[in-house]
């Protein structure tokens, strides 16, 4: 794999409420809420815990689920502290494998996403949770007609929420010359998903993350923007053969480190 990270506050919000988290083999972008600085609490708890996990070398598919309910636990309990109210999304990728056999798992709790891009085809891969989604999903609004909607930031379903949320999760099968795409709303919110697309296809991990980044702030950068960029260069099943066994493998386990090749690390840009 090659990957880069980058994160900007953007050119209107005072703090970066965004924290990402790129550790291999898991990629990571919450997307914080709450006033008073507690939305980069919020985002910072869930980061934490997704990189204890890594350290610990827990990463079957039940452990990174279940880390959100324990992400959850921790904000609430932060909360409980001070800041009320704060809450965060999370979108996340993770390489995992099933006897051998290596697989994304890729996982949201609201409006963060997972894009994936193969054969110059960008996918959305995850599904907000979010209430202009819902009115998609119902036929009331477009896509489009949703970023610019009055109620596109207001979000069904965060971590730091009583009771915890909902993970919603998928499995990949990992196809050598894919690139992942994980952000925050920051992103697709200030562009659509052609001007992604086009922006996505070009260049390494680090210039296509500084790419959307600047793209973002040139559209306006109303809010913090995070995106991560993952390649796969090589190990994978090959295009041809990535229909070849659909069926979802039982269990996914911590891949063996011989998979990856961490070839350079993330740019990343706070502020
Ligand atoms: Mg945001």
């Amino acid at each position: 794999m090659d990957w880069a990270i980058a994160t900007d506050i953007g050119r209107v919000r005072a703090i970066n409420e965004d924290s990402v988290l790129g550790r291999p083999p898991l990629f990571l972008v919450a997307d914080g809420m709450g006033g008073h600085a507690a939305g980069e609490v919020a985002s910072g708890i869930a980061t934490a815990v997704y990189a204890e996990l890594v350290d610990a070398g827990r990463l079957t598919r039940d452990d990174i689920v279940d880390a959100v309910a324990s992400a959850n636990a921790r904000i609430l309990a932060a909360g409980d502290r001070g800041s009320r109210g704060m809450g965060t999304t999370l979108a996340g990728v993770a390489l995992l494998e099933s006897a051998g056999d290596p697989h994304w798992l890729a996982f949201n709790v609201g409006d963060s996403r997972v894009y994936r891009l193969s054969a110059g085809v960008l996918a959305q891969v995850s599904t907000d949770h979010s209430e202009v989604q819902e009115l998609v999903e119902l036929g009331m609004i477009t896509a489009e007609q949703a970023r610019v909607h009055p109620a596109r930031n207001v979000i069904t379903r965060s971590v730091g929420s009583d009771p915890a949320p909902l993970v919603d999760s998928w499995v990949l099968p990992v196809i050598t010359g894919d690139r992942l795409l994980v952000c925050s709303d920051g992103l697709h919110g200030e562009l659509d998903d052609e001007q992604i697309t086009a922006t996505v296809s070009v260049g390494d991990p680090r210039a296509a993350a500084t790419r959307l980044i600047e793209l973002a702030l040139a559209a306006g950068g109303r809010d913090n923007v995070s995106v991560i960029v993952v390649d796969v260069l090589a190990g994978g099943r090959s295009a041809s053969e990535a229909d070849e066994d659909t069926t979802p493998p039982a269990t996914l386990e911590p891949v063996a480190g011989k998979i990856l090749i961490d070839r350079v690390p993330g740019v990343s840009r706070r502020a």
